[in-house]
């Protein structure tokens, strides 16, 4: 009989996490990155991936660390090992595929031999997905019939120049033979050695040459040249890794719209989870390369009360996140939701009136613009008007929202001659993984988008302590939604000497801010 006090062997899932972009984590890595319990990862494209996990996930880096040894395989075997042993749900998750040069078989034959359960979740390889980014196809017809995936990477202790020695020799001299695309990874060290190892098996030195930096990311770079000269621009370009080098005929194409309203455009989105992904999205759509960086993490106010419902008339939202938090609460206290029948419902914007939609419950009321002092003031007229019409009804005006939210909304409801309740929903705390991820992206930014005056202040008071180890380009303009974060970003803008343009967006969505952004790009 089984021992029924054992603990049962976990599983460990080797998963891909694509070439960076968020767009290109498949769904079952998030989904499986969510679920775990333990998150064994490298130095990924795009960190944020972590993010995603569990708050009782246990996250370890085996990545290399500045100044350090980079943990070795066998260590990273046992880990996996060692935790799935112990119950665990293993995600290892890589860059790319697992299994194009992820050292996965490794890792595989390891579990194996432990009897440990595991499978393969494939990812999209950089091989392919950092070259299409920027618009190089790895195969075209007519123009190359083969792609072949080559590793540039020599062993430690060994120089590039081994690339020209022996059998790696005889094996660039087949390279070299090759009809169809070369695709390398892991090659920047090792370009001059590629370069005169496939001239000396007898490719053109006129053979198009392109390499792309970090593919499918904020900080996407295309370098273009021949066999003969990619050694010396890459080198005037300062391309480091990760990069991708592409030899064949398929590097002269560049299968880039310069149609799309925001094509080339490199912009950040800060703010809540909730907002970026929604922005980020439709500025890909419009053709944008997006970091989205969702340092402003909302949380529930724990054992928040709410009030008896008995007593409402009105109930305003300023975001989605309060509606989501709002709802999320009354299920917790199992609240039935006809306590709600008689109560009105105030929003500031459509994104709000859509979360609240979600949960089958149409806004009473949106002002046209989407501002607190609009808000406020169309609020007061409307219930002046049913004042005069006798229409007049009894209850308490609450306002759900974030624990640091503006003065602004006290001021216009004051203003307005409005009594009302304030209840601190949820709390806003700042990312610090997410913000440095963020502050080493700004050299290369064309905008970064500011959602509210705690996220520019947050953004502004991180650039400062990091002592501008990486430079705003003087090029990025800011771009805030609402007077109020702008009035905070220029107010950090003076003090931080910084010039850069600032924009801000009409109304307070994701639409406007696009609007406002493409409005300037065709100015
Ligand atoms: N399993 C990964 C490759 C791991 S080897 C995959 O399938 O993509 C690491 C190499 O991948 C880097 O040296 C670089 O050559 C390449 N690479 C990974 N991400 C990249 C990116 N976003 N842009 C360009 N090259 C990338």
């Amino acid at each position: 009989m089984p021992n029924v006090t054992e603990k049962a062997v976990g599983c460990v899932y080797l998963v891909g996490a694509g070439p960076g972009d968020a767009g290109l984590l498949t769904q079952r890595a998030r989904n499986l990155i969510a679920a775990c319990d333990v998150l064994v990862y490298d130095a990924l494209s795009n960190l944020s991936f972590t993010a995603l996990a569990g708050a009782s996930c246990k996250k370890i880096y085996v990545g290399k660390q500045p100044g350090k040894h980079s943990v070795r395989q066998e260590e990273i075997n046992a880990l996996l090992v060692e935790h799935a042993l112990s119950g665990s749900m293993v995600v290892r998750l890589k860059g790319g595929d697992p299994f194009v040069f992820g050292r996965g078989g490794e890792e595989a034959q390891a579990l194996e031999a432990h009897n440990v359960p595991y499978q393969l979740v494939p990812g999209v390889t950089s091989a392919v997905a950092a070259l299409e980014s920027a618009g190089v196809p790895v195969t075209h017809r007519e123009v190359a019939r083969s792609f072949t995936v080559i590793t540039g990477h020599t062993k430690a202790e060994e120089a590039p120049a081994a690339l020209l020695q022996g059998k790696q020799a005889s094996r660039f001299a087949q390279y070299a033979a090759v009809d169809g695309t070369l695709v390398f990874l892991m090659g920047v060290a090792a370009l001059p050695e590629i370069a005169s190892a496939l001239i000396a098996g007898g490719k053109e030195p006129e053979t198009p040459v392109a390499i792309v930096e970090q593919g499918t990311t904020v900080r996407e770079r295309r370098i273009n040249g021949t066999l003969s000269t990619i050694v010396q621009i890459a080198a005037r370009e300062q391309v480091k890794n990760p990069a991708v080098i592409c030899v064949g005929d398929v590097a002269a194409f560049d299968f880039t719209s310069s149609r799309l309203p925001l094509a080339k455009k490199r912009i950040a989105v800060t703010g809540t989870a909730e907002l970026t992904e929604k922005l980020s999205r439709k500025l890909k759509d419009a053709g944008a390369l997006v970091c989205a960086s969702p340092y402003m993490q909302a949380q529930l106010v724990s054992e928040v009360a709410l009030p008896a419902f008995s007593d409402i008339s009105w109930l305003i939202f300023t975001s989605a996140n309060g509606v989501r938090f709002f709802f999320s609460r009354l299920k917790a206290l199992k609240t039935d939701i006809r306590a709600l029948s008689h109560v009105r419902f105030c929003v500031i914007g459509s994104g709000t009136a859509q979360a609240l939609a979600e949960y089958g419950f149409v806004a009473d009321y949106v002002p046209e613009r989407y501002t607190v002092s609009d808000m406020a003031q169309g609020l007061c007229s409307l219930l002046q008007k049913e004042n005069a019409a006798g229409l007049s009804r009894k209850g308490i005006i609450c306002a759900l929202r974030a624990q640091e939210g503006s003065s602004d909304l006290a001021s216009a409801l004051d203003a307005a001659c409005l009594s009302w309740r304030d209840i601190p929903l949820y709390a806003l705390s700042v990312c610090e993984a997410e913000i440095s991820a963020l502050l080493s992206t700004v050299d290369v930014l064309d905008y970064i988008t500011f959602a509210s005056a705690s996220g520019a202040r947050a953004f502004f008071e991180h650039y400062a302590a990091s002592g501008t180890a990486t430079p705003l380009s003087e090029a990025c303009a800011f771009v805030c939604i609402g007077a109020k974060t702008a009035e905070t970003v220029r107010d950090f803008a003076a003090r931080l000497s910084l010039h850069n343009r600032i924009l801000t967006a009409a109304g307070f969505t994701a639409d406007g801010i696009i609007t406002a952004i493409k409005g300037d790009c065709h100015a």
